[in-house]
Parts: structure tokens; sequence; C-alpha cells
């Protein structure tokens, strides 16, 4: 039974950070918009991510998105007319070997070339910039004095769903949407237990459900979730809540103060893939499984130079799932076959620091019918017939080798099964 009948001229499914982002665009642009999320906003991965915000990025186009999202996160309140605590810590990109230190060199050459500060640092400086870091010697490092990050991530969340409502946007939570209205082969809204909701443009921006969602509306979306997990060390002096971010390629972990402890995160080589789908259907974040040795393994790997990471009682282990796609780029755009169909998703582990701007530019995408410069390398339908196992395949590659210099494996593209 339907009541409760809305309209709007933009319903964004989930809120996390890509769907409040996306919501609040249109709503500053002066559109109507519901978001309906079918738990608490924030309660699956934009809740539990590391907060961190990084502006080298591995093409121009998330550079970008990057750079602009920092700058929109540092000045949330003067376009959103929301409060929003940012830490302007800057960051330390570390390697210790010599095929990572080369890595690194063209990180900075290129992302020089697109507009970021990053500056080669000497041992002083990063002796001097990390309390919680003992250099070994051999380390080249660069600073990175744009990026930033957000202690409690649910802050943003919660700044908007604040600026949504501020500007007209409707959230509703704890109502899962169960069907997507199609009418004459185009989008007309979404259903759920309490309400039909009539729209001519719906966004898919359901995080590690975003496939069972567009299967909703019988269609397909190129994304892998896969788990990733951190850990706060419990607080200790060895750490001050001024220091930066430290990120070590060769090792794949990135740390940074939290809580008075230490936020200790990292990329491990053979990465759990989770496909909801498979699961019950009460399946929630809270059931990804963790794994604290997997976590103690990749602290290890820097316990040499952070003595903290590798010895310091963790007070919280969490974790949750990424949404991998198999160019490691986000999937952000309309779904031609199922017009009025939107999807910001495919996150690659940065979907939390890069929602401002793409909330922005999705919002613009949609209500002005042209694609932003640039994006349209993003759009849902770039990989053509991509079989399952593939995707997982190219998903997990992707994960595994996030500060990698490995080049990438050619894409191989087989038909779709049926
Ligand atoms: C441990 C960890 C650390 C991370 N660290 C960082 C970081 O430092 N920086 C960074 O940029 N990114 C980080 N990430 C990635 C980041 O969390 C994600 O990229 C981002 O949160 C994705 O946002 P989202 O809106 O797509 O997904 P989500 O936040 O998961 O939101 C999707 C929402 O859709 C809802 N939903 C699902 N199905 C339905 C339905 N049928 N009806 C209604 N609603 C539905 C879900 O309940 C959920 O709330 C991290 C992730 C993890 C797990």
């Amino acid at each position: 039974m339907h009541t409760g009948l809305v309209d709007a001229d933009v319903v964004v499914i989930g809120a996390g950070a890509l769907g409040l982002s996306t919501a609040l665009h249109c709503a500053l642009l002066g559109r109507s918009v519901v978001v309906v999320e079918r738990f608490r906003a924030g309660s699956q991965a934009s809740g539990r991510a590391a907060g961190l915000f990084k502006s080298v990025q591995a093409d121009e186009l998330r550079t970008r998105l990057a750079r602009g999202s920092i700058e929109k996160a540092a000045s949330f309140a003067d376009w959103a007319g929301v409060p929003l605590e940012v830490a302007r810590s800057g960051s330390f990109l570390i390697a210790r070997t010599d095929q990572h230190r080369e890595y690194l060199r063209r990180e900075m050459a290129q992302s020089v070339r697109w507009g970021a500060d990053v500056r080669e640092a000497d041992a002083a400086q990063l002796a001097d910039g990390v309390s919680y870091y003992r250099a070994g010697g051999g380390e080249f490092a660069l600073w990175c004095p744009e990026d930033v990050f957000v202690e409690e991530p649910i802050s943003l969340v919660r700044a908007y769903v604040d600026a949504c409502q501020l500007h007209g946007a409707v959230v509703l939570e704890n109502e899962p949407v169960a069907g997507i209205s199609v009418t004459g082969g185009r989008v007309a809204g979404v259903e759920t237990a309490e309400r039909s909701i009539a729209a001519p443009a719906v966004v898919d921006a359901a995080g590690g459900w975003v496939r069972q969602v567009a299967e909703l509306a019988g269609v397909r979306v190129p994304v892998a979730p896969v788990r990733h997990q951190l850990l706060i060390t419990e607080p200790t002096a060895d750490v001050q809540v001024s220091d930066p971010i430290v990120r070590v390629v060769d090792a794949a972990v990135y740390l940074r103060p939290a809580r008075g402890g230490l936020m200790v995160g990292g990329f491990e080589a053979d990465p759990l893939p989770v496909d909801p789908r498979k699961q019950p259907a009460s399946f929630t974040t809270d059931d990804v499984p963790p794994d604290a040795g997997l976590l103690r393994a990749v602290a290890d790997k820097v316990a040499g130079e952070v003595p903290v990471a590798g010895s310091t009682p963790p007070a919280e282990h969490r974790g949750g799932l990424f949404t991998m796609s198999p160019d490691g780029r986000f999937v952000v755009g309309p779904v031609v076959e199922m017009p009025g169909l939107w999807v910001a998703s495919g996150c690659n582990g940065s979907g939390f620091s890069s929602s401002p701007s793409i909330g922005e530019a999705l919002a613009g995408w949609i209500i002005s019918g042209v694609a932003p410069a640039g994006m349209k390398m993003l759009s849902p339908g770039r990989f053509g017939a991509f079989p399952d196992d593939l995707l997982v395949t190219r998903g997990l590659w992707q994960y595994a080798h996030y500060y990698d210099p490995v080049p990438e494996p050619a894409q191989e593209v087989r038909p779709a099964r049926g």
C-alpha cells in the first residue's frame, strides 16, 4: 500500500557522501529533491571512512575533483551554509624503495603540472614535521600542504544532511527503496513501503548496494564491492593532534592522528570481494567480516618507523565496502539505456573526499543535460559488456595496486554472459 505521495525533480537513493552531495547541489540549483535512505544517513561506508583528502591523484580529472573537494570542504560554511571542521594538516608521501621513489617523483611531476602544490621534503622536514614517524634515513618524501582530513567522518555526513534541509531537500531515513518505476522506457520515480515518489531523475548512490538498486530498473552498474579496514590505537603521547597525514606508499599504508591515538589503514595484496547481492537481504556493513590479523600485518609493515602502529593496542577497528571499478575511476553519470537514471558510485576508496566536487558535477549534469568538462570519461557505460567475474578481478587488482607503480594489465572485455 502506498501512501504519502511526494513528487520531486530529483530523487537520490542512498544518504552517503556521494548521494547527499548530489542532493545538496541539486537543491542549491533550485530543484526539489528527496533523498531516500535505507538506514541512517552515513551509517554505511561514509560514516566509517578515514576522512582523508588527497591532492595527489593518478590523472588530471581526479586531481581537479580532489582539489576542488578540498577547497569545498574547507569552505563548507561559505557555500553550504553549515559549519564543518576540517583539519588542515597537510600530508607526507613517503617511499622507502627505489621503485617507489621513482613512482613518487613521477607523481610529483604530473601533479604539479595539474596544479597541485607538492614539494620534495628533506629529512629534517620529515623529522620535524611528524612526531609519530621516525625516519630511517633512506626515505624519499613529498610534502603536500593542501591535504586535509575530517576527524570524524560522520561530521561531513551530518553537515550534508543539515545543508540539504537548509536548502529545502527532504532526507527520509529508515526507508529502503524497493522499486524503481519505469514508464515508457524511462524512469518515473521510486517506490518504498511507505510511499511512491514521482521524479524524472533518480540517482542511484547506494554504495555497496548500487548494483542491486540498479537492477530494480533492469540495468547493470560496473562496480565490485571490496572490503577495506582501518584501526585507531589507544591514545598515546607519541602522537600530536597537529601531526600531518602520512602515506607510506611502498607499504600501501596511511596514518593520521585520531582521537588522541593513531589511525592506521592499508591496502592488502589479497583483498576480499563482498557482493551484497549474494548475502541475506538483512546484510549491512556491520556484517562485513573483520580481520584484525590482516590489519596487524598492515601495521607491521611500518612498525620500524612508526612504533605506535606496531605496539599501541587498538581502541577501534572498523571496516566497510569500497565500490571498485575496472579502471579505478569513479562511475558517475547517466545510464544511457534507462533515461532518467543516474549513478554516483565507483568510489575506488576516494568517494568521501571527492564527494563535494562529484556531487556538484553530477547535479550540473542532471539539470543541464550537458556533461561538465571531462566528466564523460566517468560514464557508467564506458566499459561496454563487462562480465561479473572480470569486474571482480579488475576491481581487486585496482584495490591491491592502490599506491603501486606497477602498470595496469591491458583491459580485456568479453561479451556479457546471458
Ligand atoms: C574503512 C574505510 C576507510 C575509508 N577511508 C576513506 C578516506 O579516507 N577518504 C575517502 O575519500 N574515502 C574513504 N573511504 C571510502 C568512502 O567511505 C566511500 O568512497 C564513500 O563513503 C562512498 O560513499 P557512498 O555515498 O557511495 O556510499 P555509502 O556511504 O555506503 O552510502 C550509500 C547508502 O545507500 C544506502 N542504500 C543502499 N541500498 C538502499 C536502498 N535500497 N534504499 C535506500 N538506500 C539504500 C545505504 O544504506 C548507504 O547509507 C573509506 C572506506 C572505508 C570502508
